[in-house]
């Protein structure tokens, strides 16, 4: 893979946040923060991606997220196109840069993907002109970079600091590109008590997250926890969906507000979307006291800008002279 920074440190890709050091993420969750507008104050508009081009490619149904990163991208004043893209994997590939190059030779600058597949924007990187920027709005099971930060941003907020906090990582682990991704971002930043808590099946493997401890009884798991956050169980990844039972998994792993009160008093209930109302998360906690679900929205948009106008910003520096 190409280094997703240019020589002078400047973001040039963001596909994963495997990689990026601790600098450089508080650097965008600060840019982040000044960005960030409550629901009812005026959004923040600005210039930074004046004359920018981005063209969102999703290959996976996606609502909130290509919503959040259209947003971002025209408050920051791009050009934005928004494109579904539907092929088979066979063709994909092919077609996918037969679409970048066409949009290429419009003047399009920033490609913001999501692809079911592993692997997509590794190639995309290798096989683009060098002005050219790739944002992952979500790869496979193994990376949703926006969304470890926005997570991380959103912990940050309330606590104010990453080390020694206990944060609790509930549900579908083994197929969660959000658990995989805010982990990293998490333990990056200084928190080192990370627990994987799913049953012994949603687990991921052993070789992965380095330094988490696993749980498979979520009263264990989330003991004393200051962030719990939850995962969807997503059956369009799993091989045999027709064996989950749904009610089952509730009572066995559904977090409640009984089961909240193991964790610690302040802490905070986070889930990324779209949620499984009584599968994963009874309705009472996901919209209750303890719950920053909808600040995790709100957080996504402002870390969206922030990539958008960091990516922007080394850009400029990489354009062709008229
Ligand atoms: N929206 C998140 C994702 O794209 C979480 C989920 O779908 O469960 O991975």
């Amino acid at each position: 893979m190409r280094s997703q920074q240019d020589s002078a440190g400047g973001l040039r890709h963001l596909i994963t946040l495997e990689g990026l050091t601790r600098d450089t993420l508080i650097a965008i969750l600060d840019r982040a923060e000044t960005y960030r507008r409550l629901p009812g104050q005026p959004a923040y508009e600005g210039r930074e991606l004046a004359g920018v081009t981005v063209a969102n490619l999703f290959f996976e149904p996606s609502t909130r997220t290509r919503a959040s990163f259209d947003l971002a991208a025209r408050r920051l004043g791009a050009h934005v196109l928004n494109l579904e893209q539907q092929a088979s994997s066979r063709v994909k590939g092919e077609t996918m840069l037969d679409t970048i190059y066409t949009l290429e030779a419009m003047n399009t600058d920033v490609f913001v993907i999501r692809d079911s597949e592993a692997g997509m924007p590794d190639f995309l990187i290798d096989h683009i002109a060098p002005h050219v920027s790739v944002i992952s709005a979500g790869e496979a099971h193994v990376s949703h970079p926006t969304q470890g930060l926005l997570d991380a941003l959103t912990i940050r907020t309330h606590k104010r600091r990453f080390a020694g906090l206990k944060v609790a990582i509930v549900g579908d682990i083994k197929h969660s590109r959000v658990a995989r991704s805010s982990a990293y971002a998490i333990m990056t930043l200084g928190t080192s008590d990370v627990r994987l808590v799913a049953p012994e099946a949603l687990l991921p493997s052993e070789d992965e997250f380095p330094g988490a401890q696993r749980f498979t009884r979520i009263e264990d798991g989330i003991a004393g926890a200051d962030v719990v956050m939850m995962l969807r169980i997503q059956k369009e990844r799993m091989v045999q969906s027709a064996s989950l039972d749904d009610a089952a998994y509730f009572r066995d792993f559904g977090l409640n507000s009984k089961r909240l009160k193991l964790a610690s008093p302040s802490v905070l209930v986070m889930h990324p979307g779209p949620m499984n109302r009584g599968v994963e998360i009874s309705s009472e906690v996901a919209d209750g006291p303890r719950s920053v679900i909808r600040e995790q929205v709100n957080n996504g948009l402002a870390v969206r800008m922030a990539v958008l106008a960091a990516i922007a910003a080394t850009l400029t520096r990489h354009r062709r002279p008229l």
